[in-house]
């Protein structure tokens, strides 16, 4: 069974990049506002804090997962 449809590496770039810059990003294909929604943080019990976003387009259902280290020092 095929996976959903994926953006394109510098599509997917586009978006993270909107959504560092502004706070938010739109769909690069349907031009809609992307939703967002936090993964995990810490309810895992993995032992460290990690942080996930995760954009996903109401209109293609095309998705971009975010991995926000924090607190890491590296
Ligand atoms: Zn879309």
């Amino acid at each position: 069974m095929a996976e959903a449809a994926s953006f394109t590496p510098v599509e997917e770039r586009a978006v993270r990049e909107a959504y560092a810059a502004q706070g938010h990003a739109d769909c690069p294909r349907c031009a809609v506002r992307m939703r967002e929604r936090s993964i995990g943080g810490g309810s895992f019990g993995l032992g460290y804090a990690r942080k996930r976003e995760w954009l996903l387009c109401p209109q293609c259902h095309r998705s971009v997962l975010f991995d926000l280290k924090r607190g890491t020092r590296n």
